[in-house]
């Protein structure tokens, strides 16, 4: 099928043919005629599958039609991060080229005063996340009565971050004729209760997780030590023994160990950028510019900032963690091996992450093969060492960029899904933390037979 099939307005069809699109991705050629129509969607598709112009582009065509009027706008996109609202703005801004289509973005870190501004001259298009979204509406700046389109997008994402009372709140206070476009990666029981909920007689819309996605990725285990110290030295060694890297996302389950271990990387000399739900939202759209336009060639990222992120052409994933969702590991390694280019991901694993990569394994349907040793083979709380014929000495990718300190803030949105756990500062992580430093002596590696007890005897 092709674009000028669907029922898309002129205009549309020339910004799809300028984005260099040639046909449509199953998804929007199931979900736009749709759309146009005025049915309510629910599309079960993850990132990847091309469903951002799957909504965004039947509803430009839509909104060629009427005005925005002044502190209602006419269609409302609710996202989980900040990041993924930015990129649906994003994507209104490419998709609507030469068109006036107004715009606001309610998320975290982007001023009150403008977007009120924007919002009370009166806008097509409002992009926002739940919570801040509320907190505009509680001001009393924003009606939700002149709704024509509600878009709930990755709402699975939503409920592992406690954003569902929010949704329907926001539901309840847009007109009852509105249409509903909802998009989901999976369908736990909640989400399809509120599906039932929201959403009348919608078309269902289901298409595969991107296959090809697997088939490029070529994913290994790394038998590793446990200790941050024993992981963050494997990690190393995996960065400068892959000779084809070109960037790479390392994923650690605790926004915590984003911050080290970014720390840790710039001290050994590699160009980072770091990613977590703390962050306000000028460093984090720094670190994703840098990423994307290959300033540092690693970030590293927790799983709430990363998903749904579109950054095109990732060589490599590390699991710098073992993922504790199993469907997580699917949505880390398919940033890499993107649209049919070839991608590796590396997972570190310790003798505790057993469980959860039997449950990776289990998900995915076949083993994962160990690059080097297996865990069996590892000596006992050694940090692997790479092996000889895959290492090759090369430069560290990038230059350290200047450190900075990070200054973390809490976030806005009223509940992230990132475990914090603010730990006392026991001699034990004070030694994890120090571990970078040269090692004198024995350093830590003291022989157990030194720490025995001498027993002096009389003569
Ligand atoms: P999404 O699933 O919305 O995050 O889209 C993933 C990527 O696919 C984005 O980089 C889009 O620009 C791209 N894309 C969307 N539709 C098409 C299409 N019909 N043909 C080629 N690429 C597309």
């Amino acid at each position: 099928m092709k674009f000028n099939e669907l029922g898309l307005s002129e205009r549309v069809l020339q910004a799809v043919e300028s984005a260099g699109y040639t046909a449509p991705t199953p998804i929007q050629e199931q979900a736009i005629p749709h759309v146009l129509a005025k049915r309510d969607v629910l599309g079960i598709a993850q990132t990847g599958t091309g469903k951002t112009a799957a909504f965004t582009l039947p509803m430009i065509s839509m909104l060629e039609q009427g005005r925005a009027r002044a502190r209602m706008p006419r269609t409302l996109i609710l996202e989980p991060t900040r990041e993924l609202a930015a990129q649906v703005e994003e994507n209104f801004v490419r998709y609507s080229q030469g068109q006036k289509l107004s715009m606001a973005l309610l998320i975290g870190g982007v001023s009150f005063n403008d977007q009120d501004a924007k919002i009370t001259r009166g806008v097509d298009v409002l992009i926002a996340t739940p919570g801040r979204m509320l907190d505009h509406f509680e001001r009393g700046k924003l009606l939700l009565t002149g709704i024509e389109v509600l878009v709930i997008d990755e709402a699975d994402r939503m409920l592992d971050m406690g954003f569902i009372p929010d949704i329907e709140r926001i539901a309840k206070l847009c007109p009852f004729t509105r249409q509903t476009l909802f998009f989901t990666a999976t369908m736990p029981p909640e989400i399809k209760h509120i599906t039932e909920q929201f959403l009348s007689s919608p078309v269902v819309i289901e298409v595969a997780r991107p296959a090809t996605a697997a088939a490029t990725i070529t994913q290994r285990l790394v038998a590793t030590g446990g200790q941050d110290h024993e992981k963050r030295d494997t990690l190393r060694k995996q960065i400068h023994a892959a000779a084809d890297l070109k960037n790479a996302i390392v994923f650690c389950n605790r926004k915590r160990d984003v911050a080290t271990l970014t720390k840790s990387l710039e001290k050994h000399g590699f160009g980072v950028a770091c990613l977590h739900g703390d962050m306000d939202q000028r460093a984090r759209m720094n670190a994703l510019d840098n990423f994307r336009t290959g300033k540092v060639p690693l970030l590293v990222a927790s799983d709430v900032a990363a998903r749904g992120l579109d950054i095109p052409d990732v060589s490599h994933i590390f699991n710098y963690d073992v993922p504790i969702h199993a469907d997580d590991y699917v949505h880390r390694i398919g940033r890499t091996g993107r649209a049919g280019r070839q991608g590796t991901s590396l997972t570190l694993v310790s003798r505790a992450d057993r469980k959860h990569i039997d449950a990776i394994e289990k998900l995915i349907g076949n083993k994962i093969e160990w690059f080097g040793i297996t865990l069996d083979e590892l000596p006992a709380s050694e940090a692997v060492e790479t092996p000889r014929h895959h290492h090759q000495e090369r430069k560290r990718p990038g230059r350290p960029p200047p450190r900075t300190e990070e200054r973390h803030r809490p976030s806005d949105s009223p509940r992230s899904a990132e475990p914090s756990t603010p730990r006392p500062a026991s001699p034990r992580r004070q030694r994890d933390e120090e571990d970078d430093r040269p090692v004198k002596g024995l350093g830590d590696h003291v022989p157990s037979f030194l720490l025995r007890p001498v027993r002096i005897t009389k003569s």
